[in-house]
Formats: C-alpha cells, structure tokens, sequence
C-alpha cells in the first residue's frame, strides 16, 4: 500500500482510498492502475465488487421482509378483530 498525492489539494491519502478525505476529489488512481482485464488482481477486484453490491442488496430485501411481516403482525391481528366484530354485529343486529 503506498501513499499517494491527491491531484486536486496535494492532500496525502492512501492508494486504495477512493476519494480524497480532505477535499472529497476521486482518486484518479483506480483508473489508472495498469493491470491487464484478465489478470488476477483485476478480476479479484472486480469480484470484490460484485459481492458488496450483492450483500447490499441482499441486506435491502431482507430489511423490506422484515419491516413488511412487522406492519402485517400489526394488520393483521386488528384485521382478525375487525371481522370478528362485524361478524358478531350481523349476526345479532339487535344487540347493541
Ligand atoms: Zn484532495
């Protein structure tokens, strides 16, 4: 890992940093880098990536579950409720 300058402040940041910390400017180093499509470190690389974008979204779907089955355990039961009073109510209209 070297340390290398940001072109846009002079601000010293790692190589592996994808933007400046100071100024926020993206590292143009990434791009640069010069290892053939098909090599190792490439295709690891890219790998890499593939897989956090996969965790993201595999995190995204199982939070929407989660927040889904949570709203129906509250729908649900009052759902339950309501159809058990409208069922008592037409069943004996006179009792009020
Ligand atoms: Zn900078």
């Amino acid at each position: 890992m070297a340390i290398v300058k940001c072109k846009e402040c002079g601000y010293l940041l790692s190589e592996r940093a994808h933007t400046c910390p100071k100024c926020g400017a993206p590292t143009s180093k990434r791009i640069q880098k010069t290892y053939p499509d098909d090599s190792y470190e490439a295709i690891m690389e890219c790998r890499t990536r593939n897989m956090n974008h996969t965790v993201k979204s595999l995190v995204g779907i199982g939070l929407f579950i989660y927040i889904l089955l949570f709203i129906l355990s509250i729908l649900l039961p009052l759902a339950a409720l309501a159809v058990m009073l409208w069922w008592l109510h037409s069943n004996y209209p006179l009792t009020f």
